[in-house]
């Protein structure tokens, strides 16, 4: 699989917004800036098949509205984009369309070829466009639900996420974990720094720091940690 993390920050820094492509066909969140990203980046977005919703905080899902209205009325393809995500996730899409005064519901399902799977358990395995898709439930405060995701037991996502045992399941199930690391310490909605290093180095996987907040990136660039990478957005691995 091909892996490029688009954005690696958390949502007031100048990096774009954590989200991942994975092979030019899917997408793991969408935060606002992701369809200008993508056009930066040279990559096509009407390739996109899948989008995996984490959970619904604006930094993950704001710029649905504006891939869909790309790929469907302006280059004008109507392949089907599939889109998993917790339970109301078709809900919101319509949501945000509203709030951005684009089409309603009916013009939605009319214009454009959107299928929904949304997610009510602790654990769901997908299997979609030659993928294994795991759904895992983590532990981001007080919203709820929110999910990981792991694909073809390669890569995990953990999404926004406190230490948990979802976040210890997507770890020990890949290769490459790409992780919530916002803190330098974590709390109770993202995880930190001293839960990254001792997550490396239980399972001894590689972990990705992502949705960084300035001065974590900052501290985690002075260290050495094995097995922990920090990278600029745009950077690309094979797994
Ligand atoms: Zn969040
Ligand atoms: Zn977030």
């Amino acid at each position: 699989m091909k892996v490029q993390l688009v954005g690696t920050g958390a949502i007031y820094t100048k990096y774009n917004s954590a989200c991942t492509l994975v092979n030019q066909e899917l997408m793991v969140d969408m935060p606002n800036g992701t369809l200008k990203q993508l056009l930066k980046n040279n990559h096509d977005p009407e390739k996109i098949k899948m989008i995996l919703i984490t959970h619904m905080h604006g930094d993950h899902t704001a710029d649905i509205p504006f891939l869909l209205k790309h790929v469907y009325n302006y280059i004008n393809i109507h392949n089907e984009i599939v889109i998993i995500g917790p339970k109301g996730i078709a809900d919101k899409v319509v949501e945000l369309f509203a709030a951005y005064r684009f089409e309603d519901r009916e013009e939605i399902q009319e214009l454009m070829n959107i299928k929904f799977i949304e997610l009510n358990k602790e654990e769901t395995e997908i299997e979609l466009e030659g993928y294994k898709i795991k759904a895992i439930q983590v532990s981001h405060g007080e919203e709820k639900p929110a999910y990981g995701y792991n694909i073809n037991n390669a890569l995990s996502c953990t999404g926004d996420s406190r230490i948990c045992k979802g976040v210890e399941k997507l770890i020990k199930s890949s290769k490459v974990t790409i992780a919530d690391t916002s803190l330098i310490q974590g709390n109770h909605d993202h995880m930190g720094i001293d839960n990254i290093k001792y997550l490396a180095e239980k399972y001894n996987k590689q972990i990705v720091a992502t949705h960084l907040r300035d001065t974590t990136r900052e501290v985690l660039k002075k260290e050495d940690n094995k097995n922990i990478l920090v990278v600029e957005d745009g950077y690309q691995f094979e797994i």
